[in-house]
Protein backbone atom coordinates (compact mmCIF):
# COMPACT_ATOMS: atom_id res chain seq x y z
CA UNK A 1 0.00 0.00 0.00
CA UNK A 2 1.13 3.46 -0.71
CA UNK A 3 2.82 5.59 2.21
CA UNK A 4 -0.02 8.24 1.21
CA UNK A 5 -2.32 5.91 3.04
CA UNK A 6 -0.53 5.72 6.43
CA UNK A 7 0.06 8.15 9.13
CA UNK A 8 3.74 8.69 8.95
CA UNK A 9 6.29 8.86 12.41
CA UNK A 10 6.77 12.13 12.96
CA UNK A 11 10.76 11.20 13.66
CA UNK A 12 11.53 9.22 10.56
CA UNK A 13 8.64 9.89 8.28
CA UNK A 14 7.86 5.73 8.27
CA UNK A 15 4.82 3.86 8.34
CA UNK A 16 3.05 4.44 11.62
CA UNK A 17 -0.45 3.52 10.75
CA UNK A 18 -2.94 2.85 8.11
CA UNK A 19 -5.39 5.92 8.11
CA UNK A 20 -6.77 5.73 4.84
CA UNK A 21 -10.56 5.05 6.33
CA UNK A 22 -9.85 8.26 8.47
CA UNK A 23 -12.12 10.97 7.63
CA UNK A 24 -9.73 13.93 6.58
CA UNK A 25 -11.44 17.29 5.96
CA UNK A 26 -10.23 20.43 4.78
CA UNK A 27 -11.65 24.09 5.06
CA UNK A 28 -13.87 23.60 2.49
CA UNK A 29 -15.47 20.51 4.31
CA UNK A 30 -15.34 21.68 7.48
CA UNK A 31 -14.73 25.93 7.47
CA UNK A 32 -15.70 25.72 11.62
CA UNK A 33 -13.69 23.68 12.68
CA UNK A 34 -9.19 24.26 12.47
CA UNK A 35 -6.92 22.60 11.52
CA UNK A 36 -5.32 20.33 13.84
CA UNK A 37 -1.66 20.82 14.64
CA UNK A 38 1.13 18.51 14.26
CA UNK A 39 3.54 18.06 17.10
CA UNK A 40 2.11 21.79 18.27
CA UNK A 41 2.81 22.74 14.85
CA UNK A 42 0.65 24.30 12.25
CA UNK A 43 0.94 21.73 9.28
CA UNK A 44 1.17 25.12 7.01
CA UNK A 45 3.54 27.91 8.18
CA UNK A 46 1.15 30.48 6.21
CA UNK A 47 -2.06 31.36 8.23
CA UNK A 48 -4.08 31.44 5.05
CA UNK A 49 -2.90 28.63 3.61
CA UNK A 50 -3.47 26.46 6.95
CA UNK A 51 -6.61 27.68 7.63
CA UNK A 52 -7.91 26.83 3.67
CA UNK A 53 -6.01 23.27 3.12
CA UNK A 54 -5.11 22.47 6.53
CA UNK A 55 -6.49 18.98 7.92
CA UNK A 56 -9.30 18.69 10.07
CA UNK A 57 -10.22 14.92 11.71
CA UNK A 58 -13.10 14.68 13.79
CA UNK A 59 -12.65 17.24 16.64
CA UNK A 60 -8.62 16.65 16.98
CA UNK A 61 -6.43 19.61 17.62
CA UNK A 62 -2.71 18.24 18.08
CA UNK A 63 -1.19 14.86 17.71
CA UNK A 64 2.43 13.30 17.31
CA UNK A 65 2.83 9.79 16.02
CA UNK A 66 5.61 7.61 16.59
CA UNK A 67 6.35 4.38 14.63
CA UNK A 68 7.62 1.75 16.82
CA UNK A 69 11.25 1.69 16.09
CA UNK A 70 11.04 5.42 16.91
CA UNK A 71 9.13 4.99 20.27
CA UNK A 72 11.74 2.73 21.53
CA UNK A 73 13.85 5.99 21.66
CA UNK A 74 11.42 9.22 21.77
CA UNK A 75 8.00 9.81 23.53
CA UNK A 76 5.17 11.81 23.07
CA UNK A 77 4.61 14.43 25.90
CA UNK A 78 1.68 16.65 26.67
CA UNK A 79 2.66 20.25 27.84
CA UNK A 80 0.46 23.36 28.50
CA UNK A 81 0.57 25.84 25.05
CA UNK A 82 3.13 28.68 26.10
CA UNK A 83 1.24 32.03 27.17
CA UNK A 84 -2.23 30.40 27.16
CA UNK A 85 -3.95 30.27 30.86
CA UNK A 86 -4.69 27.02 31.67
CA UNK A 87 -7.30 27.20 34.67
CA UNK A 88 -9.63 27.54 32.20
CA UNK A 89 -11.88 24.46 31.88
CA UNK A 90 -11.98 23.43 28.39
CA UNK A 91 -14.72 23.35 25.86
CA UNK A 92 -15.32 19.67 24.38
CA UNK A 93 -16.05 20.05 20.73
CA UNK A 94 -19.22 18.18 19.32
ZN1 LIG B 1 9.74 6.36 13.22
Amino acid sequence: MAAADYRLCDICDGKAFYDSNLCYEDGRDAPDREPYRIAGAPQYADEEVNKRHGYRLGYLGDWAVLCSDCAKSYMVCIVPVPGVDIDEEPSHGG
